[in-house]
């Protein structure tokens, strides 16, 4: 049984997430998680079906198994873009992070099925209106936007590999996406200013109406021509492991968009509450466990702790 939040009297619009579904080997100050649910559609989709009817559309490979399928159903996610190639294993990434989390190493990344894959859309995801680009090659992010036929409003994501690597493709993605989110960073990679105003005003100049910047354990800014809010991370104490804390972030925050059908200034800010304390979930435990067991009174609680936190 999926569970839902009720924003809206409206009907939720639905949410096209394209990104990586993926094995990850983790490795903690504390712990260890092998071979666990990951990818940044995985916890943006999961993260996203709180608020609106979700579509899924990535690849795996033939070592992915009817349990972690059934994760996706359990929230009613629509699995009709999620590609199945029985050639080769699921995508693989291991990362290490540091003594005091605030830093991760990729030990290693094996591309697998995910090296020939390309996101082509059912027919019946070309219409919908709200599309997240989470983070995977900003040449398939464009691939998605080619097939669609109607006007969407598109979210983005990215890592420092893509910077790095992709870059042209990249600045000319930021042309056609509404909501850029990055970490701090990426949007000095992008900008080369470790100003965060600054840097916030620059990305805007390149391309997305609407940037917002992630501060990790700092919380997130948001700039939009009516103006620039800040938020806090929600206080979590019980900090396992960050890994998809940026992806579950942008599933949230792009699915409120879509649940109350709007891009305004003050939707924004009202998703980036929701954004947060989703986030705050995910690091409580490896992979998607945490997010998933969240339920629908548990992320109400914390939208309103979390409000009392920054109401004076
Ligand atoms: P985050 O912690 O939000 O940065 O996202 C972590 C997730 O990103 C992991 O579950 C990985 O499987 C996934 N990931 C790592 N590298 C890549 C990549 N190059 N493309 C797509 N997804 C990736």
């Amino acid at each position: 049984m999926s569970q839902r939040l009720h924003l809206d009297e409206r009907e939720a619009s639905p949410l096209l997430v394209v990104g990586s579904v993926a094995f990850d080997n983790i490795i903690t100050p504390y712990a260890k998680g092998e071979r666990i649910l990951g990818g940044s559609a995985s916890f943006a989709s999961l993260a996203c079906s709180y608020f609106c009817p979700t579509q899924l559309v990535g690849i795996i490979g033939n070592d992915f198994d009817d349990i972690h399928i059934d994760r996706f159903r359990k929230q009613d996610i629509d699995l009709e873009g999620l590609q199945i190639d029985k050639t080769g294993p699921t995508f693989f990434w291991a990362g290490k992070y540091h003594e005091n989390f605030n830093q991760r190493d990729t030990l290693e990344t094996q591309l697998n099925v995910f090296e020939n894959f390309r996101p082509d859309l059912p027919a019946s995801y070309k219409q919908t209106p709200y599309v997240l680009l989470a983070n995977i090659g900003p040449d398939l992010q464009h691939h998605v936007l080619d097939q669609m036929e109607a006007e969407a409003y598109v979210v983005a994501d990215t890592m420092n590999l893509w910077i790095n690597i992709m870059h042209d493709t990249l600045l000319d993605l930021m042309k056609r996406v509404h909501l850029l989110v990055v970490n701090d960073d990426e949007s000095e990679m992008l900008t080369e200013s470790n100003n965060i105003i600054l840097a916030g005003e620059k990305l805007r100049e390149m391309g997305p109406e609407t940037v917002i910047i992630k501060k990790g354990s700092h919380g997130a800014v948001l700039f939009h021509e009516a103006g620039v809010f800040s938020i806090p991370a929600y206080p979590v104490t019980d900090l396992r492991d960050p890994t998809g804390a940026g992806d579950s972030f942008v599933g949230a925050l792009a699915g409120y968009l879509a649940a109350v059908r709007r891009s305004d200034f003050a939707a924004i800010k009202q998703a980036m509450l929701y954004a947060t304390v989703i986030g705050s979930f995910t690091v409580e435990a490896f992979s998607c466990d945490r997010l998933e067991t969240a339920g629908v009174v548990g992320i109400e609680e914390r939208r309103k702790t979390l409000l009392d936190i920054i109401t004076p």
